[in-house]
């Protein structure tokens, strides 16, 4: 993937976007379970109360509170605190009254503004501790015997519920308390402030006391809370949504734009591969490499960049937040971690070397596929339809049993991961229920670990997940990269060279050999070769002699491994390419046209040729009569391949094709060996004139073909073995004496 970074470069803005929106979603998502977390603790438990400092409370209860305060709490509160009646004003002009609609004729104490949070909750303490003490009071051997002396009631098991607290029956203790022993009391504030957790829950509920008592209307308060709390969420989880929507947009946009880049600069590539590169690469493996690989490249980015950059945002932040609610129970989460990883290590251990060979099988696929629908005729015709078909099904049958393989070893992977996240949410319940019974979690808390919990989970799976991606990804990188990195190793010279116009035509091949890559011996050795223009040369020779190899070598198709190829009096690599092409009119060994009628193909060569030149090549190529014979005429539509049109046909066609772009040198290698005695006779009478100063190559296995060449030349094993004309090598060159005593009749010879 590293290596393809140069492709990325362009969509740098838009990944750090997408990251950038990952961390708004990863924000949003994370923040979710602590809101409601809050509507759960707050909302529902606290009647929405947030705080354990009241705004405001009756003077009656502000002084029965202070009995169980400290002195440094009194003054904490009085500095706190303002007295106003129910005719006084709040400061935006609201009366008191309207508010508190039961404030007394007492009035009622108001929290001040502006106190610091440190302030707050040490208000909130002394309201918490002083409702403990109050509680310690009443269980008190003395307020139990005193209260039955009184003929007053106690609670029947000596405790009291702070749900419901009647505030008048409270008030109503207060002359018989502060007839209590002071060292009572005294004794309550000591033992509430040793044993102060349940301080903050003891704070809201006297504040909810408080409340009602002041006339609040405790529904509406605590639905208040929720609503408010619910927009919140609201708008958090749709700013979460819609960056959601957003990165999904950018990844999508930069994945099909990378893979379209990719393909492009594949083609571009391989169309300038020349012929060694073909020979590294197979064709089916080059498709492979442009449609599927770049596709996995794809899929990599577009769903890489949420895992690879939301996972471990979320994972991390995940671990911060559930600690955060409860520190104790973090052992939970690892225990979860631990196996959802040892889970994916298996899975992957197993799956990976399978998910790596999937690109060679596909290519297995391909090639078998390409080969077998390219041949079909041939199979057909020796009857191999079977061995094909079973060729097919084998790579077919491996790519299947790969896929169902990894499927299978998938779909166990999904029922355990669930396993897993149920087993801890139940593990969670249990053990946060043993924690909310000892009250040192809350319920709106334990959900929230819940959450966060399988926020974690589900984000170590992810960064599991793009263990398979990644190998993955990075075998189909690689191998788009190996096309992306292979330099043509013909190329345009820096400094080409001009032709020299008084050689024009002329084609030499000096003391030339050559090798193919990888073969082990030479398939050319030490050519000397020369056809000048207005003649024609010949080349005859057993296949495999290396006639077509000698030919590929002017027109640059590869280059001479020692020795030089000259064209017009220049080194062939010291020229353009295209010029040099444009000099040559190639006709190959196998015809092959491409889609569009004739016409098109005909003017291949030149978006500028004519039609008259259309119609002088096709006539010089004998391709008139039967192009005639089409009631499209020209406009006749070649199939792909040009399967709809005989062999010798296409042929002429590929002959009118090199003729219509006017070369100073034509090659015909082997392209006369399916036409029929009259019309290769033909076609040469007609070539001969029209080629009249041109230089004509000719390659042929037919004797009576070149008879009447100027010059031919009989290669043997990639040698030239004789050169001379017909008779002249009749007489001298053994080779040629046997090609030609098979093919003629005595009397010929
Ligand atoms: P001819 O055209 O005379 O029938 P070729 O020039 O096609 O023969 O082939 C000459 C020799 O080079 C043969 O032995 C053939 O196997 C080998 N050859 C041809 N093309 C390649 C190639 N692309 N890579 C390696 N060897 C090749
Ligand atoms: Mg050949």
């Amino acid at each position: 993937m590293i290596k393809l970074r140069k492709y990325l470069k362009p969509f740098f803005a838009g990944i750090l976007a997408a990251i950038a929106l990952l961390f708004v979603q990863a924000f949003c998502d994370l923040s979710l379970p602590n809101y409601m977390s809050d509507i759960v603790n707050v909302g529902i438990q606290q009647k929405g109360i947030e705080s354990g400092a009241p705004e405001a409370v009756s003077a009656d209860g502000f002084e029965f509170a202070q009995i169980f305060m400290n002195d440094r709490q009194k003054a904490l509160l009085s500095d706190s605190y303002t007295l106003v009646s129910a005719t006084d004003t709040d400061p935006s002009g609201k009366l008191y009254s309207e508010t508190y609609k039961s404030i007394g004729e007492n009035g009622a104490y108001i929290l001040n503004s502006g106190l610091s949070d440190e302030t707050i909750s040490e208000i909130e303490n002394a309201f918490g501790t002083a409702t403990l003490a109050l509680i310690n009071v009443m269980q008190s051997d003395e307020f139990g015997s005193a209260m039955s002396q009184n003929g007053g009631q106690s609670s029947p098991d000596g405790s009291m519920s702070l749900e419901d607290v009647d505030v008048a029956q409270m008030y109503a203790m207060k002359d018989f308390i502060l007839s209590m022993p002071s060292e009572v009391i005294e004794n309550a504030i000591a033992d509430a402030a040793n044993n102060s957790s349940l301080a903050s829950q003891c704070a809201i509920t006297i504040t909810g006391a408080f409340y009602t008592e002041l006339g609040v209307d405790m529904g509406a308060y605590e639905m208040n809370y929720i609503v408010k709390i619910g927009a919140v969420m609201l708008l958090i989880a749709l700013i979460g949504g819609v960056s959601t929507v957003m990165v999904n947009f950018i990844s999508t946009r930069i994945g099909t734009a990378l893979a379209r880049n990719l393909r492009k600069e594949i083609f571009s590539k391989v169309a300038g591969f020349s012929n060694s590169e073909f020979d590294k690469f197979s064709t089916a493996s080059l498709v492979t490499r442009s449609t599927n690989d770049v596709m996995q490249i794809q899929v990599l980015l577009t769903m890489g960049i949420r895992m690879m950059f939301y996972a471990p945002i979320m994972g991390i932040g995940g671990i911060i937040m559930a600690v955060n609610k409860s520190l104790s129970m973090s052992w939970i989460i690892a225990i979860a971690v631990v196996s959802i990883v040892g889970l994916m290590l298996v899975i992957f251990s197993v799956t990976l070397p399978k998910f790596k060979s999937m690109q060679k099988l596909v290519d297995r696929l391909n090639l078998v596929a390409r080969e077998t629908l390219n041949g079909l005729m041939v199979v057909r015709a020796f009857g191999r339809e079977d061995f094909e078909k079973n060729r097919f099904n084998k790579a077919n049958d491996n790519l299947t049993d790969t896929n169902l393989f990894v499927s299978r070893v998938m779909a166990v992977m999904m029922p355990a991961m669930t396993l897993i996240m149920n087993g801890l949410s139940i593990l969670i319940i249990w053990v946060g229920a043993k924690y909310i019974d000892r009250s040192a979690l809350q319920v709106g808390d334990m959900m929230a670990y819940m959450q966060y919990a399988m926020h974690v989970v589900m984000s170590f799976m992810f960064i599991s997940m793009i263990f398979i991606f990644v190998p993955r990804a990075s075998v189909a990188a690689g191998r788009i990269y190996d096309v992306l990195s292979t330099e043509p190793k013909i190329t345009n010279p820096e400094s080409p060279a001009e032709f020299v116009p008084s050689k024009k035509g002329l084609v030499e091949i000096k003391n030339v050999s050559f090798k193919y890559d990888g073969a082990d011996g030479y398939a050319l050795e030490n050519i000397n070769f020369t056809a000048k223009p207005g003649q024609t040369t010949a080349i005859i020779g057993a296949t495999g002699s290396g006639k077509s190899t000698l030919i590929s070598l002017i027109p640059r198709f590869y280059d001479a491994t020692e020795g030089e190829v000259l064209v017009n009096g220049v080194n062939v690599r010291d020229v353009n390419m295209k010029e040099l092409r444009s000099k040559i009119g190639y006709v190959p060994q196998k015809s092959v046209l491409m889609t569009g009628n004739i016409a098109t193909n005909i003017a291949y060569g030149d978006d500028n040729i004519s039609e008259e030149q259309i119609k002088t090549a096709a006539k010089v190529a004998q391709a008139e009569s039967f192009i005639n014979e089409k009631p499209e005429g020209y406009e006749y539509e070649i199939a792909q391949g040009g399967s709809n049109v005989s062999g010798g046909q296409r042929q002429r066609l590929a002959i009118a094709r090199a003729l219509a772009i006017n070369p100073d040198i034509f090659i015909f290698d082997d392209s006369f060996s399916a036409l029929d005695f009259k019309t290769d006779a033909a076609l040469r009478a007609a070539l001969r004139q029209h080629t009249a100063d041109g230089t004509v190559i000719i390659v042929a296995q037919r004797v009576s073909t070149i008879m009447n060449a100027d010059r031919i030349y009989v290669i043997d094993n990639g040698r030239i073995v004789g050169e001379g004309t017909h008779k002249e090598l009749l007489k001298n060159c053994r080779e040629y004496y046997e090609i030609a005593s098979s093919q003629l009749s005595q009397s010929e010879l």
